[in-house]
């Protein structure tokens, strides 16, 4: 998405877009001025937004995306906010949540095949797909996002990755422009899909890898709700905070470092999986952001590795601030 802290994004033109989009907008569309981030994502820190909408459906998110394209205004989309470090400052930015129903479906398709709308949550695809008898998207389980954060990170867990289930993803350009990409059309890697750097997932058409007793399905869940029990902590977070540098594991290196329990203000290296920094409570932006210096510095001065930050700065880019 664009740069949206960039200055000289006048105040006027904030207010003439809020003054030009209301009236374009049905009143089931939420859409505010300064809505406070925090508690939309998993972190749970950071500020507002500078408007902030919710569009009832894609008219009006195409709406929202022409006109702020037409003004050079940044738009930056917010899933479940489980992949998101806020700034405390906030975000100048237009932020587009794809919460409303219209972005939630679901559907069984007569070649076997589902569309999944981009504010699906995982969890709500994994049992749904589990209740259909649909095998394939288990590994989904536990991953606290909603399909449009997950296509956008690929996001991934217990050997299986959001890309491998996906044929076709269906999205809007920040231009408003519909477009639908094949899967071999696509560049996707470890945690991230060119594509959807600058553009909105709608939704995507996704392969089952079989049919199978949902009982079954549903077990194997239950075996991934286990280990992920076992292995994460329960406190607020953003997941690994880092990406598994080639070869070995970020949590493995921080761990060695003696870094499990380093805290900067409410921020904590989790006790139970180094590559989550936790929130004790009242955790700042500015508080994890201290302690993911400390943790690189440490790492790079022990072990000459320059580990990157997996979690996205809200707005920003991690260079700016490390
Ligand atoms: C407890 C915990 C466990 C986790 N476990 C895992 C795990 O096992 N594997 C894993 O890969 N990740 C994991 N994560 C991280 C996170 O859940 C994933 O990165 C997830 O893909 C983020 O999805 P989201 O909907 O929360 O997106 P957000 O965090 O809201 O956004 C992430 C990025 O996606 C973009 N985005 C969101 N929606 C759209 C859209 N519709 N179109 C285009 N771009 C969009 C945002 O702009 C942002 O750039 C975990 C996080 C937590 C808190």
């Amino acid at each position: 998405m664009n740069s949206p802290n960039s200055p000289g994004v006048a105040e006027f033109a904030w207010q003439e877009f809020v003054d030009v989009m209301r009236p374009q907008l049905s009143e089931t569309t939420k859409f505010t001025v300064g809505e406070s981030l925090k508690a939309k994502t998993t972190m749970q820190v950071g500020g507002p937004a500078r408007v902030y909408a919710e569009p009832t459906n894609e008219v009006e998110l195409q709406r929202l995306l022409k006109t702020a394209h037409a003004r050079n205004l940044p738009v930056l989309m917010l899933g479940r906010g489980s992949n998101l470090l806020v700034p405390d400052e906030g975000v100048e930015a237009l932020v587009i949540s794809l919460a409303q129903p219209e972005w939630q479906a679901f559907t069984v398709r007569g070649d076997g095949r589902v569309w999944a709308g981009a504010g699906l949550r995982l969890k709500n695809l994994c049992g749904l797909a589990a209740s259909a008898g649909l095998h394939g998207f288990e590994f989904m389980e536990g991953i606290p996002a909603t399909l449009g954060g997950a296509l956008r990170m690929n996001a991934g867990a217990m050997s299986g990755w959001t890309f491998d289930v996906v044929d076709e993803v269906h999205l809007l350009t920040l231009a408003g422009e519909k477009r639908v990409l094949q899967r071999s059309e696509m560049n996707v890697d470890y945690r991230h899909c060119a594509e959807l750097e600058q553009a909105v997932a709608l939704g995507a058409v996704l392969r089952p890898r079989a049919q199978q007793e949902p009982q079954a399905i549903k077990d194997q869940i239950k075996n991934f709700q286990l280990k992920r029990k076992e292995s994460q902590p329960r406190e607020p977070s953003a997941g690994c905070i880092f990406k598994n540098p080639p070869g070995t594991s970020a949590g493995k290196l921080i761990d060695e470092c003696g870094l499990k329990g380093a805290r900067v203000g409410d921020a904590e290296v989790s006790t139970v999986h180094a590559n989550f920094i936790v929130n004790r409570g009242n955790a700042t932006s500015a508080d994890i952001l201290g302690l993911v210096r400390r943790i690189r510095a440490q790492v790079k001065a022990a072990r000459g590795i320059e580990l990157e930050p997996e979690v996205m700065l809200y707005g920003k880019s991690w260079k700016e601030v490390l």
